[in-house]
């Protein structure tokens, strides 16, 4: 078996470096009509009506919008994105000045320029809520779709974790420790941050699970359970001092079996999963493998296909491994369809190949992309820039701690300011630890 190579520990913002090819699609596919918020529909309508999707086509309308609004807010705007967007997004957001980033890098932001005031976040909703965790008073956080939910998060909603947090806290009272993956609401970061535990990114889970191993208290790890197990194994737990407690548990009672194996765990996971990363399994690694393929693989994937791949890490760590590699390299990707089909295009450039791991002979689910990160596509960036210079974005779109979004209607239900600004200071205590560990294991 291969030595994985794991966690790297990356800061900086890396342009994607993709360039719009003027032949090539800027969607393939356009979202139905009453997808759009009402506000929206407008900008909607007239990029339905264009006669293509080619860039010098969509490239003339978008400047029409966007660049007034660039203008309008100078140095104050940021526009972002995360690498799992449609290559089509990530592009655009680069072409108007914007930069394309991992969950960590992106929470990051506020505080990295704080000379910057007005955020727009084309990605999923809680890493636009992370961003706002962080940011100062006189920085607005806003988000292109707010329907675009991760659905590893929505399978972990702090009403779902708090009850059996309760139940596990009323057994095990100070002894428990919350450590919350960066795909978590604001609310579920803040549980980590009142229990003195901490946020942690697939970049730097092992260096944030090293260190709850080392406060020698029982770990609470939600939501993702196969970067659970992946992490624990990289750090040295003892399989069978780990529990699982699904998310079925939301309400439940917990039956005595499972409370004698939640009492041996040091680690106790909460069992949400990604759909997109547990498609991979062991036969598409050797399938690569046996056609003389390096396989990559993100932690989120099952515990069986980052046990035998050639090397596991972050999103980051995917990207900059493939794009360092020499000339004539040849890899196999196990993530997101859109950042593989990102990467294959980048690299392809440099001599580099790469396929998408699921990609093999007679399998259904070959390169599955992330849904609702796609929800995201030229009218919203464009509508909600526009709606943004006229001074009235509407509210659905604006970011605060501890809002609980309805990624069904975008609808959210919304703290009053004390209760925002507990959860934010709850949260950012979670965050501030995970920043303060990775650098100094940075260092
Ligand atoms: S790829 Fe999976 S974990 Fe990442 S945002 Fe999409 S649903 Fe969530």
């Amino acid at each position: 078996m291969a030595t994985p190579q794991h966690v790297e520990i990356d800061r900086s913002l890396r342009s994607s470096g993709i360039a719009l090819a003027p032949d090539i699609p800027i969607c393939q596919t356009d979202l139905p009509l009453d997808w759009y918020q009402e506000q929206f529909k407008p900008y909607a309508e007239e990029y339905m009506a264009l006669p293509d999707r080619k860039p010098a086509t969509v490239l003339p309308w978008m400047d029409r919008y966007i660049e007034p609004a660039l203008d309008h807010f100078g140095d104050r705007i940021m526009l972002l994105a995360h690498y799992y967007m449609g290559g089509e997004i990530v592009k655009l957001v680069e072409r108007y000045g914007g930069h394309v980033a991992d969950s960590y890098q992106l929470a990051l932001q506020t505080q990295l320029h704080p000379e910057k005031k007005v955020f727009v976040e084309s990605a999923v909703h809680f890493m636009a809520e992370a961003i706002a965790l962080l940011a100062a008073p006189d920085q607005e956080v806003w988000i292109t779709n707010p329907k675009s939910g991760c659905t590893m998060e929505m399978m972990a909603k702090e009403f779902m974790i708090a009850p059996a947090f309760d139940r596990l806290q009323e057994r095990y009272g100070d002894d428990l420790m919350v450590v919350a993956y960066m795909n978590t609401s604001g609310r579920v970061k803040a549980l980590a941050g009142r229990t003195g535990g901490s946020v942690c990114t697939s970049s730097n889970a092992a260096a944030i699970m090293r260190w709850a191993i080392a406060q020698g208290r029982r770990i609470f790890f939600v939501p993702d359970q196969h970067l659970g197990y992946n992490v624990a194994a990289q750090v040295g737990i003892d399989p069978e001092r780990i529990a699982l407690l699904g998310a079925g548990h939301a309400g439940a009672e917990i039956e005595d079996d499972r409370w004698k194996a939640l009492d041996r765990a040091q680690l106790i996971l909460w069992g949400s999963f990604c759909g997109v990363h547990t498609i991979f399994k062991p036969r598409h690694v050797d399938h690569w493998r046996e056609r003389g393929y390096s396989v990559v693989v993100h932690p989120e994937s099952p515990r069986d296909v980052v046990e035998i791949a050639d090397g596991s890490g972050s999103t980051s760590f995917l990207w900059n491994h493939v794009m360092d590699a020499r000339p004539g390299a040849r890899f196999a990707v196990g993530t997101e369809g859109h950042f593989v089909r990102n990467l294959r295009e980048q690299a392809g450039q440099r001599g580099i190949e790469v396929v998408h791991l699921a990609e093999v002979p007679d399998e259904a689910d070959g390169g599955c992309g992330c849904a609702t990160m796609s929800r995201n596509d030229p009218p919203h960036l464009v509508a909600m820039l526009d709606l943004l210079r006229r001074g009235t974005p509407p509210d659905l779109n604006r970011v605060l701690p501890g809002d609980v979004v309805d990624e069904v209607t975008g609808a959210r239900e919304r703290l009053d300011l004390a209760g925002q600004r507990r959860v934010a200071a709850d949260a950012r205590r979670s965050l501030e630890r995970m920043i303060a560990i990775t650098e100094s294991a940075a260092d």
